[in-house]
């Protein structure tokens, strides 16, 4: 599909502190904003994590407000919500429920692995395909 982004650019300062924030959260799940530019190759340039409301191990959801708050940051940087980030308790693949949300948001949804201490990134277009992370 045309415009369906095929990689995601991270640097590596940015890959730790999603790593960072994902152990802080343990045993619960967390979660972030990634704000960028791109279609089919996107750049991330701003990280932005939020507190995940549900507080839960195996789920997350974000606050009505951090939402609001992501989009109006992106918007007054020029900036677009090009991905949502949480960690996982087990594989980094998303579950039945982030398949039903990625349907709903189809940017890149970037997961990590709290066990496996691994990054992948997916995105729900047509079907679910991975997204290749460039690291810069
Ligand atoms: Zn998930």
């Amino acid at each position: 599909m045309q415009g369906t982004p095929s990689s995601v650019i991270l640097t590596q300062s940015q890959l730790a502190e999603l790593e960072k924030h994902a152990k802080k959260w343990l045993p619960n799940e967390s979660c972030a904003f990634l704000l960028g530019r791109g279609t089919e190759q996107v750049t991330v340039s701003e990280v932005m994590v939020v507190e995940n409301a549900e507080a839960d191990r195996v789920s997350f959801a974000v606050p009505a407000d951090e939402l609001l708050k992501a989009y109006k940051t992106a918007e007054e940087r020029q900036l677009q919500v090009t991905g949502i980030f949480h960690s996982h308790p087990a594989r980094p693949e998303p579950s039945s429920t982030d398949a039903r949300f990625m349907e709903i948001n189809p940017v890149v949804w970037v997961i990590y692995s709290t066990t496996e201490n691994q990054f992948a990134a997916w995105i729900l277009a047509d079907s679910m395909r991975q997204v290749e992370i460039v690291v810069r």
